[in-house]
């Protein structure tokens, strides 16, 4: 029988945790033509996670974790859950049952017979989401698909299964700045996206606030694409032929009418704007130049403290 792997990143869920693992239980059930692990990964958590964990891993051989030192975020629990997965498949999913763990059922169909490499759910509506959030969602994948040549669904979400190729291809990136909606796009492969609608969180709260999504968004456009970068000189360009401009116009109505108008409130917006133009991209330059730092240092993307088989 083929073996599903399910990935599943966990920062204080203890109040959804039973649920998860009751429903991932029920379709295990209805899934009797495969084997099932689920590779929890508890990434620093403060609260009952971990014990949790432990609990189930005693009573079920199926389940299987790894705790992080501290927390990392999650794009570093599911590189940790990626590679912690040893089956033919591999899901990825979040433990607020956010993402159906019904929708194995139909996933599993896309990519059993190698017709797909991946199926994926793709958020059409989500229940509880601000207006603000749904927008802010939109205006980054446009400006993400306007930037990076990796594709960007709207709406895609990290819920999905794929081959053991597609995962192993995943794996093969060894960035420290992980952007792992990219990453699942950059590798390629054949996806099927499967539209559903987001339930609201079952319990507990989202981990992420606003200001951290825009940080995110960021990151994930600088880890895509370097085209930012460029701007600076094509501004730099089009500022210079502006000054050309304004001088030959200067000198000539200055030869024809005599000398002009002291134009100071001109040159202090002026000098205003280029340099707030210069401090904008040198900033962006430094924020390259960080992630650059970082990559070079090599660090691991996380530290596990404890698995299902004792403390490391
Ligand atoms: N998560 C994580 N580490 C973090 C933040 C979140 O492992 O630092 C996990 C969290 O436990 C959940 C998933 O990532 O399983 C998605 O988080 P959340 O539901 O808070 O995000 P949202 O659904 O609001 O985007
Ligand atoms: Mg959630």
């Amino acid at each position: 029988m083929a073996l599903i792997s399910v990935v599943v990143p966990c920062y204080n869920e203890e109040e959804v945790l039973p649920q998860l693992y009751d429903e991932l239980c029920r379709v295990a059930g209805l899934m009797d033509y495969v084997d099932f692990e689920y590779c929890f990964v508890d990434d620093g958590s403060s609260d009952s996670t971990l014990e949790q964990l432990r609990g189930l891993a005693g009573r079920d051989k199926r389940v299987r974790f790894s705790s992080f030192s501290r927390n990392f975020g999650k794009e570093a629990a599911m590189l940790a859950g990626l590679e912690m997965a040893r089956g033919d498949f591999t899901a990825v999913m979040d433990a607020d049952l956010q993402h159906p763990p019904e929708m194995l059922v139909e996933m599993y169909e896309a990519v059993k017979d190698g017709e797909y490499d991946c199926a994926a759910a793709r958020r059409v509506s989500r229940e509880g989401e601000t207006a603000v959030r749904s927008a802010g969602s939109k205006l980054f994948s446009r400006l993400m698909n306007a930037l990076s040549d990796t594709e960007y669904v709207p709406g895609a979400t990290d819920y999905r299964l794929m081959r053991r190729g597609m995962v192993d291809a995943v794996l093969s990136l060894r960035e420290y700045n992980r952007f792992t909606k990219g990453i699942f796009s950059w590798v390629g492969f054949k996806t099927k996206w499967i539209p559903y609608v987001s339930p609201d969180r079952a319990a507990g709260a989202s981990k992420w606030s606003f200001a951290k999504l825009v940080r995110y968004s960021i990151d994930g456009m600088m880890a895509f694409s370097t085209k930012p970068l460029a701007l600076s000189s094509v501004l730099g360009v089009v500022s210079c032929a502006a000054a050309v401009i304004v001088l030959l116009v200067t000198v000539i109505k200055t030869l024809i009418f005599g000398n002009p108008v002291a134009g100071y409130p001109t040159i202090v917006s002026l000098i205003l704007l280029v340099g707030g133009l210069l401090m904008f991209f040198i900033g962006m330059l430094g924020q390259y130049l960080a992630k650059t730092y970082m990559e070079t240092k090599a660090r691991p993307v996380y530290i596990v403290r404890e698995t299902e088989r004792g403390l490391k």
